[in-house]
């Protein structure tokens, strides 16, 4: 019998296929994941697992999982077409499944260097990447890295703490200049300096030889160059297939694609947010919105109504001894306020969007962004008056208000 068949076995699709199972213990649910590993967490790729080659994967769900649950995971299984007419997706060895409903979980793939050599360049995002990255980087002396985002200041830091030299390349004026508050990336740019990366700002690449990179500040030395200059949607499946697409599959609130049936979740999809298009790379994402969509599967084989995804996005990242974490959407355009008492390796910066918080950075303050996270769930209006009140304690904040 067709049931669901969901493309993908990343964060988002294990999530789909696991609360579809919480919610339906009988529907037939196939999962179709194109790598050849039992579906794993990725975020330690880059924080530990490419630094120590011993440390095991760690799973998504645990051994056994998926036979227990009666899900049909399918891994080295590539779908090479989505056919709507007839609800049903093409497998690379040419077999036909068919489907009552779709769920693309196809995430992204990495950017890969536009310049001469760029195919030098190693990436790291699958658990393959790492496993030929791994010993590369153990017998490294001098490591390039390209690209200032979270991925690439991971990495960085993670190889200049195992003893490596280390320079980071970077185009903007600081690191996590997309990312974060200036005065965040300003702080992670001068503590990672402090350690000894040699990071250069303003830094074109142009080309990648044996020897290292060619940029527009002279020749880099490095006998391993790693590029981390983001990625892309994987929707090649959901274009051939006209799906509606921008820059992710579109989906409307309830994750559902532009053709009947068909669902997008995860780092593939955008979504309606505030009032604007929005496509997350997050885990909270990934997980979140599987839950949803899932959910409004079973609403729709119950003829029920569907519920809409609204998140409070959040993020982190660490990087060596750094840990970042952001709650909410910041924005470069907003005003940044610096909650008061921090210390050099500590900081909290409030994003305020016409008078009101509409995000929280935080460098080693894990405490408040707990409580900006649950203040920002909240969705009530909260100004820098309100802040000062609390004498700038957001949990009393949110004891306050809750
Ligand atoms: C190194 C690294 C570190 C990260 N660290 C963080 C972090 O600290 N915090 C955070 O919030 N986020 C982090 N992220 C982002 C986070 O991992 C992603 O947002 C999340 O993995 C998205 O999940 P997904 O399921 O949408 O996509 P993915 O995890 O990319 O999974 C998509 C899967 O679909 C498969 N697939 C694609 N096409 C097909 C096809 N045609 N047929 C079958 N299978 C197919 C792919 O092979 C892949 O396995 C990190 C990402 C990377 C790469």
């Amino acid at each position: 019998m067709a049931g669901i068949v969901i493309v993908g076995a990343g964060h988002a699709g294990v999530k789909v296929a696991a609360s579809l199972r919480t919610m339906d213990p009988d529907a037939p649910i196939t999962l179709l994941s194109a790598e050849s590993q039992i579906p794993y967490h990725r975020p330690p790729l880059s924080k530990k697992s490419v630094f120590d080659a011993a440390l095991p994967m760690e799973l998504l769900q645990a051994n056994g999982y998926y036979e227990k649950a009666n899900i049909d995971l399918r891994l080295n299984t590539t779908v090479t077409s989505i056919n709507p007419d007839v609800s049903s997706v093409t497998l690379a060895d040419g077999q036909q499944l068919n489907y009552q409903q779709l769920v693309i979980a196809t995430g992204t793939k990495v950017r890969r260097l536009p310049v001469p050599g760029g195919e030098r360049a190693m990436s790291v995002y699958t658990y393959a990447d790492i496993q030929t990255l791994g010993p590369r980087l153990q017998s490294a002396n001098h490591i390039a890295v390209i690209g200032g985002g979270f991925i690439g200041c991971e990495i960085a830091a993670g190889a200049l703490k195992i003893g490596k030299q280390v320079s980071l390349l970077i185009t903007g004026p600081r690191a996590l200049r997309k990312s974060v508050a200036p005065i965040l990336g300003e702080t992670v740019t001068k503590l990672h300096r402090q350690q000894g990366m040699d990071i250069r700002t303003g830094c074109q690449v142009l080309a990648i030889t044996e020897q290292g990179v060619q940029t527009n500040q002279g020749f880099v030395q490095a006998d391993l160059i790693i590029s981390g200059i983001g990625a892309q949607a994987n929707m090649q499946l959901a274009q051939a297939a006209d799906l509606t697409t921008d820059h992710g599959i579109l989906v409307d609130e309830f994750g559902r694609t532009s053709l009947s049936h068909i669902y997008a979740v995860g780092d593939v999809a955008e979504f309606p947010y505030g009032g604007d298009l929005l496509r997350l790379e997050s885990i909270q994402n990934a997980t979140d919105q599987g839950a949803n969509v899932a959910a409004n599967i079973i609403a729709e084989r119950h003829h029920q109504a569907p519920k809409a995804y609204t998140p409070t996005p959040w993020f982190w990242s660490d990087q060596g001894d750094l840990k970042l974490q952001m709650a909410g959407l910041g924005n470069l355009d907003a005003e940044h306020k610096v909650l008061p008492g921090n210390t050099p390796n500590n900081l909290t910066v409030v994003h305020l969007s016409k008078g009101r918080m509409m995000a929280v950075d935080t460098l080693n303050m894990p405490a408040n962004h707990l409580a900006a996270r649950k203040l920002l769930e909240m969705k009530k209006p909260i100004t820098w008056a309100m802040i000062e009140a609390c004498d700038f304690d957001l949990k009393k904040l949110f004891k306050q208000l809750r």
